[in-house]
């Protein structure tokens, strides 16, 4: 491709609002442009980033058996009201009318779509295991769009649905797209870490995010230092303490403590560690009250709230909730006499003798023992993991790292083929339900995410799997008769060879190209100018460590072709692309 034919518009300056790396360098190097919030326009470079990553996860889910079909993006609400998410889906789900006054929504996801596609057409056992996937754009109306294509409103994401007649088949078509995962990351070549997480209701290690560590990952993943346990932290979990110490402590008494908010504040007017407090939180769990006990230097994790209570939504009280459900004001609820069901995390099982709040302005309560003044007999692993945790596997220690979720692999069951009656015959003529999967990578966000792991001060160092070409050719005497025959003659040898060329022929000042080259960092560049063809040569350079090498005109083709291998092989690439 010649550059002057093409539409590569670079810039000096990043957007105001590109906060991350990626998102700057995305529309600099003219890959992007942003519509509106959290909506881009993908330019030719772009497109070809995201189409290399296409390709691969083709292939990958196509050598793994599943099938490619394309499903509509516009979805009618009835689907929706079905499976009950026409409710449960937050402000995300996108709703509109059609001039019908149909309800209608932009597709999220197609859980819905496809179980009611497969409802009416899959009759046999015959027919299992299938599974189809689609690459498409989808629309989330998120609430927060932010870093260019990481969190976009639309984007793209590869999408795929498991069929099986028993959990012993999901769980085989599971692991085969867990494995599909894996040799798509690694051949986009790409570092990743697949870690555990939330797998709602069903329980079990059914859930899998393929994250991608990165410094600006809006995740954080809990990684054990000494064995392979990984976990998003939202979902890590805490080990039990391994010992109850069993003193009484003394009578209950109650304390003053006026003006005393917060944890901190209350740690240092009794002068006491923040770890000797129970801090109780005030949750609505579909619609209902729930307190939530946990030691004062630790957090809620209300999605392990959520879990145990089988609940849909769970969030913070409202201050007004708290009081009309606590009889007290935030900062001074605790669990003693507390008319609503309390859940205790089980850190708090290792002593007696808390300070808590004791429901009253100003007060709080001391030596008190949660058994024998609140009842509490049952302690559940309710908080965040944090620094200092140890893992649940092993006991060894947590370190946490940020990532960017690229992929999800999901084991659903029966939720939707339930809620929708997707059923099939069994061989004894009985109707079962469908069990069923999903799985998810979010196409546009990897380009992204690459783009966070592979770049430095100049630009873009593309993976060759993902680069748009892996060839920068640029020309740089125009001027020079005899640079110009060079740089076509290797422009078509290249071409010749199989290489995808990007051939900077634009009658533009030497130090622009060059810059050019580096921002949108192709894999190799050869660098024509009179200078070296003077030697006899044009200049190799290996974008990703600036390695450079003269290859000879004479053996060029050969030549490069060693030179390409050692690109690859820096970037841990070796044998055949596949
Ligand atoms: P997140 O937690 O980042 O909001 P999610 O868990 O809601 O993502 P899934 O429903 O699992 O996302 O979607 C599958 C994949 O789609 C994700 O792993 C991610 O790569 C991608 N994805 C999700 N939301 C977005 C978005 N707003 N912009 C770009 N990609 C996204
Ligand atoms: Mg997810």
């Amino acid at each position: 491709m010649r550059w002057s034919r093409y539409y590569i518009p670079t810039l000096k300056e990043a957007p105001a609002d590109a906060e991350v790396v990626s998102h700057r360098l995305l529309v600099r190097a003219g890959m992007i442009r942003r519509l509106t919030a959290g909506i881009y326009a993908y330019l030719p470079m772009g497109l070809r980033a995201l189409s290399k990553v296409e390709a691969v996860v083709r292939e990958e889910m196509n050598r793994a058996g599943a099938a490619e079909l394309l499903l509509p993006a516009v979805q009618p609400a009835d689907l929706w009201k079905e499976s009950g998410r026409w409710t449960q889906y937050g402000r995300e789900l996108l709703r509109f009318k059609d001039r019908h006054e149909s309800d209608c929504c932009l597709g999220p996801t197609h859980e819905e779509v496809i179980t009611g596609l497969l409802r009416g057409e899959l009759r046999s056992y015959r027919q299992l295991p299938l599974i189809l996937y689609q690459i498409q754009t989808k629309f989330r109306d998120e609430i927060r769009p932010r870093f260019g294509l990481m969190r976009g409103r639309e984007f793209i994401m590869k999408d795929a649905y498991s069929f099986d007649k028993d959990d012993a088949g999901a769980s085989a078509s599971y692991a085969a797209m867990f494995d599909a995962y894996t040799r798509i990351f690694r051949r986009l070549g790409l570092r990743f870490r697949a870690v555990e997480a939330d797998s709602g209701a069903i329980g079990g290690n059914f859930s899998h995010e393929f994250m991608i560590p990165a410094g600006t990952g809006e995740d954080v993943i809990a990684a054990c230092a000494s064995c392979d346990y990984a976990a998003n932290n939202e979902r890590a979990e805490t080990a039990r303490p391994p010992h109850r110490e069993e003193r009484e402590p003394p009578p209950m008494r109650e304390t003053a403590t006026p003006g005393v908010k917060t944890v901190a504040d209350l740690a240092e007017f009794l002068h006491i560690p923040p770890s000797g407090i129970v801090k109780t939180l005030v949750l609505e769990a579909d619609g209902k009250p729930v307190a939530v006990l946990v030691r004062g230097d630790h957090e809620v994790n209300e999605i392990k709230v959520k879990k145990l209570l089988g609940a849909d939504v769970v969030r913070q009280a409202s201050p007004e909730q708290v009081e009309a459900w606590c009889g007290a004001p935030a900062g001074f609820v605790g669990p003693v006499g507390l008319d609503a069901p309390v859940l205790a995390d089980h850190a708090l099982w290792e002593r007696e003798g808390w300070v808590c709040g004791a429901r009253a302005q100003d007060r709080h309560l001391v030596d008190v023992s949660l058994a024998r003044d609140a009842g509490i007999r049952d302690f559940a692993d309710l908080r965040a993991a944090g620094p200092g945790a140890a893992c649940p596997r092993c006991g060894g220690r947590l370190e946490f790292i940020r990532g960017i979720e690229a992929g999800h692999v999901f084991k659903l069951g029966l939720k939707y083929s339930k809620a929708m009656n997707a059923v099939f015959l069994d061989k004894n003529g009985r109707e079962q339900h469908l069990v069923m999967g999903c799985y998810g990578i979010g196409v546009s966000r990897v380009v992204a995410a690459c783009i966070e792991q592979n770049h430095d001060a100049r630009g873009i160092c593309f993976p060759p799997p993902m680069a748009p070409f892996a060839v920068h050719l640029v020309l740089l005497d125009r001027q020079s008769r005899e640079a110009a025959a060079q740089a076509e003659k290797i422009y078509a040898e290249l071409c010749a060879g199989g290489y995808e060329v990007l051939f900077d022929d634009r009658n533009e000042r030497a130090g622009v190209k060059l810059n050019d080259a580096d921002l949108i960092g192709l894999p190799a560049q050869i660098i024509v100018g009179a200078k070296s063809l003077g030697r006899g040569a044009v200049e190799a350079k290996d974008r990703r460590n600036d390695r450079r090498e003269d290859l000879s005109l004479a053996g060029f083709a050969e030549e490069f072709g060693i030179f390409w291998e050692s690109v690859r092989k820096g970037w841990g690439l070796t044998g055949s692309a596949v």
